[in-house]
């Protein structure tokens, strides 16, 4: 009986996936491996699964990943056939996933690995799906682009419809439901802060310092990120096409000042100068091209939503 009771308590322990993209990471994932074995794996009383995600790496990343599975038999790896970029890793690595709790993690040890036991503790214990994390400076970064960035969280809040945390890193621990609503976010294109979002669920925020990358170099230049951004926008509002709307109304005023002007010329029987009337006529012509532009940005606006094939609505507890 004690017997069976063990292998019924083996079957139900908790399994955590680890998700790792990897790109050009040779010179950390042996470290990162050997750290999270010890932080983590060693002393934890859940199991331990880890996905890494070979990004198209063109170092022996490969190579390293194919030793670390011949070592150990928790360690699953996905190889891409070209960089496809962190996104697609992430997807192709939570699609992978099986444990009922899935962490997604950097290869570079930016995110403190024994944080992943305190979210768990927090995940078995209390009512959330998911424990994220934030880091709260931004120390070691071009001011530049901590001003960029700043900016880029309030422009998304106003403009979107999801919550994107200021600071918040992919660095989470989320359930099984949570995994399963992501992976339902059918779009190709895909911005997971956004999606983390999107998919509701209530989340922990756990704050940290900023830690630098313990080696290799990061692969985000500013041009990647601005139009990483930039990506984000466009994936989860529709407000910039609003701007025919805002136009539309710009002509208008001018048309109808620029009208106004010209009948007041006619009733006191002045000659009308020809610049004020072509400029009327190009005006009262620009309003009808924004009118008709607003016209098919509210069809384009329907055709985005539905040609994401977002999930109608996302179920957390059925009985
Ligand atoms: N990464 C990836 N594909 C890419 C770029 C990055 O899989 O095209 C991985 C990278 O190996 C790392 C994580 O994404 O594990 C975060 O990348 P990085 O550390 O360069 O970004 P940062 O931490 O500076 O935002
Ligand atoms: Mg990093």
């Amino acid at each position: 009986i004690y017997r069976k009771y063990i292998s019924e308590r083996r079957k139900m322990k908790d399994k955590i996936s680890i998700v790792v993209p990897c790109f050009n990471e040779e010179e950390v994932l042996p470290l990162f491996f050997r750290t999270v074995q010890e932080k983590v794996a060693s002393r934890a009383f859940f199991e331990v699964e880890y996905i890494f995600v070979n990004d198209g790496s063109t170092d022996s990343t490969i190579e390293v990943l194919r030793e670390l599975r011949q070592k150990n038999e928790n360690v699953h790896y996905v190889s891409f056939s070209r960089n496809f970029g962190k996104e697609a890793a992430l997807y192709a690595g939570l699609k992978e996933a099986e444990g009922n709790y899935v962490a997604v993690m950097d290869a570079d040890l930016q995110d403190p690995p024994e944080m992943l036991l305190e979210m768990y503790q927090i995940l078995i214990s209390k009512d959330y799906d998911c424990v994220g994390s934030r880091r709260v400076t931004r120390k070691g970064e071009p001011v530049i682009r901590s001003f960029f960035a700043k900016m880029f969280y309030r422009v998304m809040a106003k403009i979107s419809d999801v919550e994107i945390v200021d600071g918040a890193r992919d660095f989470r621990l989320m359930t099984r439901p949570m995994v399963d609503a992501i992976i339902s976010m059918a779009e190709k294109d895909r911005f997971s802060k956004g999606i983390f979002g999107w998919v509701g669920f209530d989340i922990k925020w756990l704050e940290y310092e900023n830690i630098d990358r313990v080696a290799g170099h990061t692969k985000w230049s500013f041009k990647k990120l601005l139009k990483y951004a930039l990506g984000g926008i466009e994936d989860f509002s529709s407000v910039p096409l609003k701007i025919n709307l805002f136009f539309t109304a710009l002509a208008f005023v001018s048309t109808l000042g620029l009208g106004t002007w010209m009948i007041v010329y006619a009733i006191l029987g002045k000659y009308i100068p020809l610049l004020l009337s072509i400029s009327s006529v190009i005006s009262l012509f620009s309003m009808f091209i924004f009118i008709g532009l607003a016209v098919i940005s509210a069809y384009i606006k329907k055709i985005y939503k539905e040609s994401k094939g977002r999930p109608i609505y996302i179920i957390k507890e059925k009985k």
